[in-house]
C-alpha cells in the first residue's frame, strides 16, 4: 500500500473503533475531541513500519539523522518487509508506546505533569502523516509544523482515557500490516519464522498467492500495491474519514450532523 493510504486507514480504523454516534463501532468511545486528535496520531502510527524501508517518506524527515535512522531500523528488522512486517513487531509497539506514555516531566511552573512521550511520540508520528498525506506541499519543515501543532492539540484534548495513546499507536501499526496483507507482496507475520510452502503448493493457482514461495502471507484482494483496486478502496474510506472528522467537529461545538442529514 502507499504512504498516504496506509495514512487514511489508520485515521478511519480510529474513527471506526471509538466513534458511537452510528458511524463507528464504539468499541473504545472518547470524545469527539479525542476522535479527532486521535485519527491523525493514528494515522501516522499506520507509517511507521515502513521505517524499515531506505526510501520511505519516513527517512526523509529529518535530514541526515532520518536517513541513519531508518537505515539501522532496516538492517536491525532485515530489510524492508521483513521484521517490521510481523506479529512480533506489533507486540514490540505496544511496549514501546507503554514506555513513552509513562514517560512525564513535572515542569516547575505547570500545575500538571507534562505527557512528554506521548507529545514528542505525537509529534513526530503527525508530522509524518501531514507529509503522506500532501498537507505539507512535499516540505517537511511544515510537516513538522503540522506535527508540533497536532501534538499541542494532543496536550491540549487528548482523549480523556488514560490508555488512549497506547491504543492508537498500536491500532495504527496493526492497520499497516492489515493493508499490506492485503496486497500481494504479503507479509512474514511469524517472522523470524518465516517457512516457506513444499514445492506442491507452489502450483496450486490461487493458493500460491496466500502462501508465497518466499513464505509470505497474503490475502491480495488488493493486487498489487498502488493499484487501482487499491485507489478504490480509498475513496469510500476518505468519504469515512471527511465525514467522521466533520461529525467529530462539529459536535464538539455541540451540532449534531446525523440529525441535520436525517
Ligand atoms: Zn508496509
Amino acid at each position: 500500500m502507499m504512504g498516504a493510504h496506509h495514512a487514511m486507514t489508520g485515521a478511519a480504523a480510529w474513527i471506526a473503533v471509538t466513534a458511537t454516534a452510528g458511524h463507528g463501532l464504539g468499541l473504545f468511545p472518547v470524545s469527539p475531541a479525542g476522535t479527532i486528535t486521535g485519527a491523525l496520531l493514528c494515522a501516522g502510527a499506520a507509517l511507521l513500519a515502513d521505517a524499515d524501508h531506505g526510501s520511505a517518506t519516513i527517512s526523509r524527515s529529518v535530514p541526515v539523522l532520518g536517513r541513519l535512522v531508518t537505515g539501522g531500523i532496516s538492517r536491525a528488522s532485515g530489510g524492508h518487509r521483513h521484521g517490521l512486517h510481523g506479529l512480533l513487531a506489533v507486540l514490540c509497539v505496544w511496549l514501546l508506546a507503554t514506555g513513552l506514555d509513562r514517560l512525564s516531566w513535572q515542569s516547575p511552573w505547570a500545575e500538571k505533569p507534562i505527557d512528554v512521550g506521548v507529545a514528542a511520540a505525537s509529534a513526530a508520528a503527525i508530522a509524518f502523516a501531514g507529509y503522506a498525506l500532501g498537507l505539507a506541499q512535499g516540505s517537511w519543515p511544515i510537516a513538522w509544523l503540522i506535527g508540533l501543532v497536532g501534538a499541542a492539540g494532543i496536550t491540549v484534548f487528548a482523549p480523556e482515557r488514560s490508555d488512549w495513546f497506547i491504543v492508537c499507536i498500536t491500532l495504527g501499526y496493526g492497520v499497516h500490516l492489515a493493508g499490506d496483507l492485503l496486497t500481494t507482496g504479503g507479509l512474514p507475520l511469524f517472522w523470524p519464522w518465516v517457512p516457506r510452502p513444499p514445492r506442491a503448493w507452489r502450483k496450486v493457482p490461487v493458493l500460491r498467492h496466500v502462501w508465497t514461495s518466499g513464505g509470505y502471507l497474503a490475502l491480495p484482494v488488493l493486487g498489487n500495491a498502488g493499484s487501482v483496486r487499491e485507489w478504490a478502496l480509498l475513496i469510500p474510506v476518505t468519504l469515512y474519514v471527511g465525514y467522521g472528522m466533520l461529525f467529530a467537529a462539529l459536535a464538539e461545538v455541540g451540532v449534531d450532523l446525523a440529525a441535520i442529514l436525517h
